[in-house]
């Protein structure tokens, strides 16, 4: 048995739901496109789940944040996909792909066929067992990569009064459950390796802000150390997680981001792999013409990097990929070759900040740390390469962004730090 397509996305996350929408506004004709996601909803605004689906008043639900509602475009409900002709095929794992076939074939073994394949298959939340932990399948850990885990997470957060969490990993995830957490009026314990809080990005003196009014709203920091061991009640629940320093955390509930693994997997041997990622060309084209790559799972040339190749692992790349390749599709001579600038950004309690480009170099604070108003830029070879901004308004957003793309020119530091974002404003 089979079913034959003409294109077909792998996946059924953020990128497919932006290049679902790309199809049908290059007018793909009914019973061409195919998605086929292990999901069992449409595809969906994936930063939701760590944001206001965990609000405790009036939380985000489905249908409300189907994409492309995250980037202030049309909200493609189920019904959106069946009028287009576009067909969901849901709640089915793809466990197979033959790249020279043209053939995908699923969990229950149906083989479905393509001319052009998008693959758009995310990422998957690494493990603790992975760093050798085991028990983290308790009924009371968590881990937060889909809707099935958000719902999880949710109905464990509600099933206990006050009570205490720990949140393992100072990452993305958790800063963002961190924040939830103690808003749903839990009290936090963050658990990581590093020094300080988001290691990768911040410096510590940004880091610093953010750890300070984290704990004026309730939450603690343990750093430096990791998780050796839990310790279960007569029901296999987690009551307390055990550190590798040997200190004991009693807690209610664990929620884990300590990273995540690209799915690769079924392409392993069959395409060009780089920086863990599928490696596309600037049309989002693997190393087999008839299949292209996106979002978190694609490794790509970053232009304003000399076009180095980079894998990101964030919501406008995934759009912004996604839309690409489907463009590269259609019109081939009419597309050039993918010109991103990284962007990445958070929203916490009242909190909200935007970083582009990459933080290499020095790095010159400027701003009222006090007040919440402050950024950095990073400079390299007398140039803005990076620029970081806590509570900006569009047009100062806009304005860093504009300094990292043009590789703004700054030679005197001092300048920089005394105009801050001002001094972007120049360009
Ligand atoms: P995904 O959205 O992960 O979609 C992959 C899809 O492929 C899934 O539906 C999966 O089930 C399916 N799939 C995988 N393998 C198979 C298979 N074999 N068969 C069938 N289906 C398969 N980024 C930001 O920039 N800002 C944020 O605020 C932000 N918040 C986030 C919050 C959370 C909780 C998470 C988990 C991520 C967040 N991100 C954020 C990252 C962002 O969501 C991802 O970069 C984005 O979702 C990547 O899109 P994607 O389509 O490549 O992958
Ligand atoms: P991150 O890579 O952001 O952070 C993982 C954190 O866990 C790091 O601090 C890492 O330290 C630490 N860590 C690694 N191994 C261990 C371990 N064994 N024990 C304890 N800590 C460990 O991943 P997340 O899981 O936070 O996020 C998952 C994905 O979701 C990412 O792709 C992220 O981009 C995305 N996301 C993005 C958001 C946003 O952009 N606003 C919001 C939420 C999720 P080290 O650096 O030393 O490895």
């Amino acid at each position: 048995m089979g079913r034959a397509f003409v294109y077909v996305i792998l996946g059924g996350g953020v990128a497919a739901g932006y290049a679902a929408l790309e199809f049908a506004q290059r007018g793909t004709a009914p019973g061409e496109l195919c998605i086929i996601s292990e999901e069992t909803v449409a595809p969906y605004e994936r930063p939701a789940l760590s944001k206001g689906f965990l609000l405790p008043e009036a939380p985000a639900r489905l249908p409300s944040f189907h994409t492309c509602v995250g980037s202030n475009a049309q909200r493609l409900t189920p019904k959106w996909y069946k009028e287009q002709g576009i067909e969901l095929v849901l709640g089915t794992r793809v466990k197979s792909a033959d790249v020279k076939r043209k053939t995908l074939t699923t969990a229950a073994g149906e083989t479905i066929s393509y001319k052009t394949l998008i693959i758009a298959t995310g990422a998957r939340a690494l493990k603790l067992e992975e760093f050798g932990v085991k028990g983290s399948d308790a009924e009371n850990v968590c881990y937060l990569r889909n809707l099935a885990d958000a719902t999880r997470l949710v109905s464990i957060m509600q099933s206990f009064n006050g009570g205490n969490a720990v949140v393992i990993g100072g990452g993305y995830i958790g800063m963002e459950c961190a924040a939830a957490l103690v808003t749903n009026r839990i009290k936090v314990t963050m658990v990581f390796p590093e020094p300080h809080c988001m290691a990768r990005l911040f410096t510590p003196k940004i880091a610093d802000f953010y750890e300070a009014y984290y704990e004026s709203r309730g939450v603690d920091f343990i750093k430096g150390t990791v998780l050796s061991s839990f310790e279960n009640d007569s029901d296999g629940k987690v009551t307390a997680v055990i550190l590798r320093d040997g200190t004991r955390v009693p807690t209610n509930m664990v929620v884990v981001g300590i990273g995540i693994r690209p799915n690769t997997s079924l392409f392993e041997g069959q395409l060009s792999i780089e920086k863990g990622g599928i490696k596309v060309n600037g049309r989002m084209q693997t190393s087999n013409a008839s299949v292209y790559a996106v979002g978190d799972v694609a490794s790509f040339p970053v232009k304003l990097f000399g076009s180095d190749i980079r894998r990101l692992e964030h919501v406008d790349s995934a759009r912004k990929t996604a839309r690409h390749a489907v463009s590269a599709i259609f019109a081939p001579e009419a597309t050039s070759d993918f010109d991103y600038l990284p962007f990445f950004y958070s929203r916490v309690f009242t909190l909200s900040w935007q970083f582009y480009g990459e933080n290499i170099g020095d790095a010159i604070h400027f701003g009222d740390f006090l007040a919440g108003r402050f950024g950095a830029y990073w400079i390299n070879k007398g140039r803005i390469v990076g620029a970081f901004l806590e509570g900006g308004n569009r047009e100062e957003y806009e304005a860093i962004a504009n300094a990292v793309k043009l590789k703004m020119m700054a030679k005197d530091e001092a300048e920089v730090e005394k105009l801050g974002v001002e001094f972007a404003s120049k360009v």
